[in-house]
């Protein structure tokens, strides 16, 4: 079966599915091709504040409100328990949005692609593309079901980066270079209220743990190691949650009593990014694009956000296309500007001094709220949170040198004084 379009979409994940909506809303004929069938399981399950207003756009907010778990910021703790620190998004500075949500994402990335379908995009699933072939006029696309014909492709095939492999732009990072190990489970013990629908981090010595509950039952739970920790330890995926869980004293506690509801999946091939973003006749967006550790649950954002601006620049380019590529450059800049943004606390988190200074109590001077309001998904911040992260960076800077605030020794078993801190 053969097709044109305007646009061929390459995955239908949040950042395609995204897509798919905009285009075909605005008029424009899409074909989307995603190679899996849906609902699958999939990480990455906790969103970020700032995606509300997309949801309102796509016009998902109400199967969200329905369906979903509501999330009222995160916690950061050590893995032995002796300091923590809560933040809520009801907190921070310069956000439009005070909640977010923690979604199963089976249900959310179909949702998002009926939504897709509904909006008139053409699906094709299961349907994998196999190969790309540019030239002046347009862009061909050899998949599972025959060939698409389009004037753009917009890549979003994820860690696949379909588009980005096929020209050899992917490149690494090499000081994020991390291994992760996750499932579902049941019984994992939880605070009441609010408090049990924050996304936790917990930080051990040489890896951390997520816990996401994903509804009144489940939650997501996950480690990350250096890969090469991983591969030293010689144990399998399964063999290796087991054991991070057992050794981090705040894990073993909370899942006690939990049981194993799905399989243990793993990830290697952690962060890196395409040298370019876009080109005559393609663009890169979401995962596809560039991939940042996702300690801080910024995936699905970053994937919408590029995949709402990506449309935008598509359409302004088969409108204009002379002034495409111009538009397409700035949508380029723009993206890497977020994702070095992010990229700069991630290679923070992995300091002992953020930890140190994270956990701290009181902070002064609302640094706090300004690192949560950006950890919320503000990436256009003021000035005044602007220069509170500057100050933010410049404390760790001085913490790596001389003790500002008490030091953590990340001696994860050693019985303290446990000491918690609400932003
Ligand atoms: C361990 C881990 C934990 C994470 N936790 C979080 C979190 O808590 N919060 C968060 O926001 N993000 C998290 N993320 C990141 C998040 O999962 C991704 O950033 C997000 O899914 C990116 O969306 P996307 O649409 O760009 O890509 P994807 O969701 O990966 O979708 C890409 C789609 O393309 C399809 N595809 C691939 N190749 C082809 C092909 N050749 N032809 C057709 N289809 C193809 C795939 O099947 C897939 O469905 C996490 C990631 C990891 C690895």
């Amino acid at each position: 079966m053969d097709s044109q379009a305007d646009v061929a979409i390459i995955g239908g994940g949040p950042a395609g599915s995204a897509a798919a909506i905009l285009l075909a809303r605005a008029g424009r004929r899409v074909v989307l091709c995603e190679k899996e069938s849906f609902p699958r399981f999939k990480i990455g399950e906790s969103l970020l504040p700032h995606s509300l207003a997309l949801f309102d756009k796509l016009g998902v907010r109400g199967e969200l409100e329905r369906h979903a778990f509501p999330k009222a910021g995160g916690e950061i703790s050590t893995a032995c328990g002796r300091r923590t620190q809560r933040f809520y998004f009801e907190g921070a500075m310069q956000l439009s949005h005070r909640s977010a949500y923690q979604v199963e994402r089976a249900w959310f990335d179909k949702m998002l692609l009926d939504h897709a379908a509904a909006a008139g995009a053409e699906i094709r699933q299961p349907c994998a593309v196999r190969d790309v072939a540019f030239d002046k006029t347009g862009v061909t696309l050899k998949t599972d079901s025959g060939e698409i014909r389009a004037a753009y492709v917009l890549d979003c095939s994820g860690r696949n980066a379909v588009v980005g492999s096929q020209f050899d732009l992917k490149r690494r990072y090499d000081h994020l270079q991390k291994f992760s190990v996750f499932a579902h489970y049941e019984n994992v013990q939880r605070d009441e209220g609010r408090d049990g629908t924050l996304t936790r981090l917990v930080r051990g010595n040489k890896s951390w743990f997520w816990l996401i509950p994903l509804d009144g039952r489940r939650t997501s739970i996950g480690v990350v190691m250096d890969i090469a920790d991983f591969h030293a330890a010689k144990l399998s995926p399964e063999a290796a949650l087991d054991e991070a869980i057992a050794t981090a004293p705040i894990m073993r506690s909370r899942m006690a009593a939990a049981r194993r509801i799905t399989e243990v999946h793993a990830i290697g091939d952690y962060s890196y990014r395409n040298t370019r973003l876009h080109g005559p006749r393609w663009l890169l967006a979401g995962d596809a694009a560039g991939f940042i550790d996702p300690i801080f649950s910024t995936g699905v954002f970053l994937a919408l956000h590029s995949a709402e601006q990506a449309a935008e620049t598509l359409n302004f380019a088969l409108r204009h296309p002379l002034l495409g590529r111009i538009r397409m450059a700035s949508y380029a800049r723009d993206l890497n500007r977020q994702m070095n943004r992010y990229l700069r606390f991630v290679s923070a988190w992995y300091t002992d001094e953020f930890v140190d200074v994270f956990t701290a109590s009181n902070p002064p001077l609302q640094i706090p709220q300004a690192v949560n309001s950006v950890l919320g998904g503000n990436i256009h911040p003021n000035f005044g949170v602007w220069w509170r992260l500057q100050l933010f960076y410049l404390v760790l800077w001085v913490q790596k040198r001389h003790a500002l605030v008490p030091r953590l020794e990340q001696t994860d078993g050693e019985a303290a004084p446990a000491a918690t801190g609400t932003l």
